[in-house]
């Protein structure tokens, strides 16, 4: 099989960057639709539309309705019709981003992704999740190419609640667990090919930069301040984990997330807060070194992410439960199914118990 790797064209990140976005988006096209959360328009606007005016862009700006849905993006696409716009800018959270992307896919325009958190390692790549009017999955829109250019303004980044930034540590901890597993097992990673020794060691350089700098990045993010290791954080989240996952490849962490979301206790907490606990679980699963999980949990205690059930406000009927997640997690098709030896249901319980069993130990000994 051939190996590949994926990356979004251009990754520009900064402190104050999107004052000069005129300057960055110019060379793509001249007029500009921009679909932005309403939230982040609220502050941003005024200096979205000054940088682009000083570069000579048009703009139309167009407020997110809220779902990345097919009725939404039918909507987009008529007011950039409309205002003949020939490229998207998506400024936001995930939903808006993903909308963006498909958009400028269904348009066949140049998209630019602009994210204003660093929850999750979306942005970088080249899917979407659509979602009903109703906020229920739709469907994984698998797209032909990663976002030409993304942008990240580490002043907006630091801006919000650092609890975001605590989940986007635990999305981009899974990225070197997961990768190391695909590249053992020879598995096809979501670039459609085998692991390239460049993705491997992308998601290799984002797990050494979580233990280095993670801690003192929250640090910054409780102050909402800009640092160097906000900043190495902020592309850890957002690029390294962006481009290890999706070239590097996916395994139990994240299809131990999925069987997460099949019970409703969790239902309230960030993706990367339940892919911390798959991580731990991975870890069990494949009997990782006691002194890896010890470093994984240490970690995610630092940062304020869950190492047990209870964490994630799973505390009654564990038993059953757990048999729930454990299915889930090794249904037909799911990423668990990459790791380098067959793994059963039964073996996710056994390892979803132990990493609770774990984490409390964990727990016990350093409160
Ligand atoms: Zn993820």
């Amino acid at each position: 099989m051939d190996r590949i790797i994926q990356s979004p064209g251009k990754y520009i990140q900064g402190a104050d960057v999107l004052t000069r976005l005129g300057d960055y988006l110019k060379p793509m096209a001249d007029r500009w639709l921009v679909v932005g959360d309403k939230f982040v328009l609220g502050f941003a606007e005024a200096t979205l539309r000054n940088s682009l005016e000083a570069a000579a862009l048009g703009c139309e700006i167009a407020p997110f309705g809220g779902e990345c849905s097919q009725n939404e993006i039918d909507r987009l696409r008529d007011i950039a019709k409309r205002a003949e716009c020939s490229a998207v800018l998506g400024i936001g959270g995930g939903k808006t981003l993903d909308t963006a992307k498909a958009l400028a896919h269904f348009m066949g325009l140049p998209v630019a992704i602009a994210p204003t958190i660093a929850s999750t390692d979306a942005p970088c790549s080249a899917l979407s999740v659509i979602y009903t009017d109703a906020g229920e999955f739709d469907r994984y829109l698998m797209l032909p190419h990663n976002p030409n250019l993304v942008i990240v303004d580490t002043k907006i980044v630091a801006g919000a609640p650092s609890r975001l930034l605590a989940a986007g540590i635990g999305d981009a901890m899974a990225t070197w667990f997961e990768a190391r597993a695909c590249s053992r097992s020879g598995a096809t990673t979501m670039a459609g090919g085998k692991c390239t020794q460049a993705a491997l060691a992308l998601a290799e350089l984002c797990y050494n930069t979580l233990t280095e700098e993670a801690e003192k990045a929250m640090l910054a993010a409780e102050k909402h301040v800009v640092t160097p290791a906000l900043e190495r954080i902020v592309e850890a989240n957002t690029y390294l984990s962006g481009v290890g996952f999706e070239s590097g490849g996916l395994a139990a962490a994240h299809a131990i997330h999925n069987g997460l979301t099949a019970i409703p206790d969790a239902h309230h907490y960030y993706h990367g807060e339940k892919v911390a606990f798959g991580t731990l679980t991975q870890l069990v699963l494949e009997n990782a070194p006691q002194e890896e999980l010890e470093t994984v949990a240490a970690l995610c205690y630092a940062v304020g992410l869950p190492i047990t059930l209870a964490g994630l406000d799973i505390e009654e009927d564990i038993p059953a439960k757990m048999r729930i997640v454990a299915e889930a997690a090794c249904a037909e098709g799911e990423t668990i199914h990459n790791m380098p030896d067959d793994v059963t249901a039964d073996q996710v319980y056994a390892a979803l118990l132990v990493a609770d069993q774990f984490g409390q130990q964990c727990l016990h000994n350093w409160e």
